[in-house]
């Protein structure tokens, strides 16, 4: 075929909300003035408003290590006792930045497509009293699995410790109640459920964490939230803010508001159950059955074919952009994403996709038996909901 549009189908970045991408183009303008107040004091609004939250809420230039680093550097002390839990490439994530700034790490560490249990926190706690803090992501992208965070708050609730979790593919995908499961900083980013590109990272911060914040000694200039919330008070960011970005996140939060945290996390976890079921109708294995997320679903290439050939084809037939896997899963898995601005179209052309490219591949399936389990869990799950709201 001779026309392919490209199609970004990503875990992160992710489809852009139109409105949000139009809405960047009025970034010529200048942050002190009243105008831009205006709008980032709505983003900050709006960003607690759909979080949940009465807790802090205060916005970063950076991607979501950004401000995944900020809050370690603007809580901890040289050689405090954290714990992390570690189950993919995002989770080797905290255990480098703490580890970078000299804490002293307690590893809970689970393979690749498992997840770090509450039990096994709680008795870390316990054999460890002096933790500070207890770093998870709610939603490990790597490997398509979700953590309870329910349960660990609930255990970490009752020690010194803060929690913090890395949501920045679980705002908008799963449940997360910050304050009432003892959620202390929860990070997001503007380029996964929020529908905006790269380059916003945003983080709750409880009061809980600000206490802690009072005594941290670690070195912080660019990301000091401190600064960040006093300014915040007033409409402003401490630094030049990413101007384009916030006028794309304000249109995308307006859009989000209409239609309801509950249904955008809906949305992604209804595509990720029609997507398991076109893989068992496939004849494909999950790589993280147990606990499978709804920002992504992580798979696992066929015996015998390179994940990478798959992912390569994706483009090169159809123009679409999927992920490989990341790090030691690469060559092994593909990853179908459900966050943020996807739609069940969005999941019958990928299915129909896979199924050709595994044809193509010489793995033997029949064709539209996929499509078909999407069609029927669009049947199950979504046919008598018509109150969706067009963009
Ligand atoms: C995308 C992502 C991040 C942040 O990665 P950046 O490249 O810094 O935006 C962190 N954690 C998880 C779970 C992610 O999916």
């Amino acid at each position: 075929m001779h026309i392919k549009k490209q199609r970004l189908l990503t875990p992160g970045p992710t489809p852009l909300y139109p409105k949000a991408l139009y809405a960047m183009l009025g970034s010529d303008l200048h942050h002190r003035t009243d105008d831009f107040r205006g709008v980032y004091k709505s983003v900050l609004a709006d960003l607690k408003e759909l979080m949940g939250t009465a807790n802090d809420v205060l916005v970063l230039v950076a991607s979501g290590t950004g401000a995944m680093e900020a809050s370690v550097t603007n809580c901890f002390s040289p050689g405090d006792k954290v714990i992390v839990c570690s189950a993919g490439k995002f989770g080797e994530r905290w255990g480098e930045i703490t580890k970078a700034y000299g804490l002293n790490v307690v590893l809970l560490e689970k393979p690749y497509g498992q997840t770090v249990s509450a039990a096994e926190v709680e008795k870390a706690l316990a054999a460890n009293p002096d933790v500070k803090g207890v770093f998870v992501q709610a939603s490990e992208t790597s490997t398509g699995a979700s953590h309870d965070v329910r349960a660990m708050g609930e255990a970490i609730k009752k020690t010194q410790a803060i929690f913090v979790v890395d949501a920045i593919t679980g705002l908008g995908t799963q449940p997360l109640d910050i304050d009432g499961w003892g959620l202390d900083i929860v990070i997001g980013g503007s380029q996964k459920a929020f529908m905006v590109p790269p380059g916003i990272a945003f983080l709750s911060i409880s009061a809980k964490a600000w206490a802690l914040a009072e005594t941290a000694k670690l070195p912080k200039f660019y990301f000091n939230l401190k600064k960040e919330k006093k300014n915040a008070a007033s409409g402003e960011s401490s630094w030049t803010p990413a101007t384009s970005l916030m006028l794309g996140m304000a249109e995308a939060l307006k859009y989000i508001k209409t239609l309801g945290m509950d249904k955008l996390i809906d949305n992604a976890q209804q595509l990720a159950r029609a997507t398991r079921a076109a893989c068992a109708a496939l004849g494909l294995e999950l790589f993280s059955p147990d606990s499978p997320s709804g920002s992504v679903t992580a798979v696992k290439a066929p015996a015998g074919l390179d994940s990478g050939v798959i992912v390569k084809d994706f483009k090169s037939r159809f123009g679409s952009i999927i992920a490989n896997g990341q790090g030691s899963m690469k060559g092994q898995i593909f990853r179908i994403a459900h966050l943020g601005y996807f739609d069940f179209p969005d999941l019958f052309a990928m299915v129909a996709e896979l199924e050709l490219i595994l044809k193509a591949n010489g793995v033997p399936v029949k064709l539209g038996s996929g499509v078909a389990a999407v069609e029927q869990a669009y049947v199950e799950i979504a046919i008598a909901q018509k109150e969706t709201v067009n963009a």
